[in-house]
């Protein structure tokens, strides 16, 4: 059975797409970065600067 080993990062407008490996699991979610996961509180970046989700 084939097992699903990457997803989008659940930050709504974030397109990173991470592997289960490295997400940052969050109330059920996986999320690509701290920031994302915890909802870019100051404004921080996402892991990838050009992603623009912040
Ligand atoms: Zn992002
Ligand atoms: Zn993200
Ligand atoms: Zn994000």
């Amino acid at each position: 059975m084939a097992t699903v080993t990457s997803m989008k990062c659940a930050c709504e407008k974030c397109l990173c797409v991470v592997s289960l490996e490295d997400a940052i699991a969050k109330d059920g979610k996986y999320y690509c970065c701290e920031a994302c996961a915890n909802g870019h509180p100051n404004d921080q970046d996402c892991q990838q600067k050009e992603c623009g989700c912040s």
